[in-house]
């Protein structure tokens, strides 16, 4: 096989609970992920070098050497193999950059199911499990796709039921925010009340709605102790997030360390309206339509 290409979908959190700051500098997690309708693409070609390309959504703002994530999973898997294979990647994007829907880790995962067949190797999904948690938190959940519950640092991840489906809007922001800063300024917030910080729990009531398909329920649900520091950091989510509850959203929040925010809706022509309605706002760079659960990277 000389070329293989891999979609691979976005996530959006439903539940980020973040616990104290440990003293690794990591914060224990419970990480409800849930991936949703919007996709990148990656292509693997069989080359003798690795490369990567970017193009589509935001792609300037994408490295293409090897900080890519893409490329580093590839690496992480030719050395797993214990081989000198080499690859040329071309990733088309479409979930937005830096915007907390995990769009690097998508790359990655969809890099390395590419590989994985584009090379032969065969391995199984716990192997590619393995080599993702070492390139980053969230890799695991991208190669998984679904709803899951990720514990520790959000890699050690438990599937959930989730009837579904359930009807998304995203509300992309110009420009991205850095993860490691909203955790940064969640801790400098958190010294500033100086209250003790609770162990991070999964939410019953979630979990439930999720497993009922209760849209409403899971609407009231929804919350991110990643939220009031992404708003410290960008203000102007307060009025994108007040737009859609305004619109009749059953539940409204900043997705992962944002800047996307994430809108619940009623059915897929409630979604088709909240969007329209937020593009009218003008609160937004662009508004997009999802649905979730969808299954994890697929070679198409
Ligand atoms: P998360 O939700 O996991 O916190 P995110 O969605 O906020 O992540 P990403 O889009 O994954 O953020 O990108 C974070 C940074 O990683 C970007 O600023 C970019 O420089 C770098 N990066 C490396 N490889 C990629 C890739 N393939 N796609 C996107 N960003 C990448």
């Amino acid at each position: 096989m000389n070329s293989v290409t891999v979609r691979v979908p976005a996530k959006v959190n439903l539940q980020l609970a973040v616990g104290p700051l440990r003293g690794d500098g990591y914060h224990d997690l419970v990480n409800v992920f849930h991936a949703v309708s919007l996709f990148d693409e990656v292509t693997a070609v069989a080359e003798t070098g690795m490369s990567v390309r970017v193009e589509g959504e935001s792609a300037d703002q994408v490295p293409e050497d090897d900080d890519n994530l893409a490329i580093r999973a590839a690496v992480a898997l030719a050395r797993h193999a214990g081989r000198s294979y080499g690859v040329s990647l071309a990733i088309r994007k479409a979930i937005p950059v830096a915007g907390g829907m995990a769009g690097g880790s998508a790359d990655a995962a969809a890099a390395l199911v590419a590989c994985n067949e584009l090379w032969g190797l065969g391995l199984p999904l716990e192997d590619l499990m393995e080599i993702a948690a070492d390139i980053g938190s969230d890799v695991p959940f991208a190669l998984l796709g679904g709803t899951a519950v990720g514990t520790g640092r959000g890699e050690r991840l438990t599937p959930l039921e989730a009837a579904g489906p359930f009807h998304w809007v995203f509300a992309l922001a110009d420009g991205g925010l850095s993860t490691a800063k909203v955790y940064a300024e969640c801790d400098r917030i958190r010294a500033e009340e100086g209250l003790p910080v609770a162990e991070p729990r999964a939410a019953g009531a979630l979990l439930a709605a999720l497993r009922d398909g209760d849209a409403k329920a899971l609407g009231a649900e929804l919350t991110n102790d990643l939220q009031s520091a992404a708003l410290r950091l960008r203000p102007s989510l307060a009025a994108t997030l007040e737009a859609g509850r305004g619109h009749g959203a059953l539940g409204a929040l900043v997705s992962g360390s944002g800047p996307t925010c994430a809108f619940l809706a009623a059915s897929a022509a409630h979604a088709g309206e909240l969007a329209g309605a937020l593009r009218d706002a003008g609160v937004a760079r662009e508004v997009l339509t999802a649905h979730g659960p969808v299954p994890g990277p697929a070679v198409v």
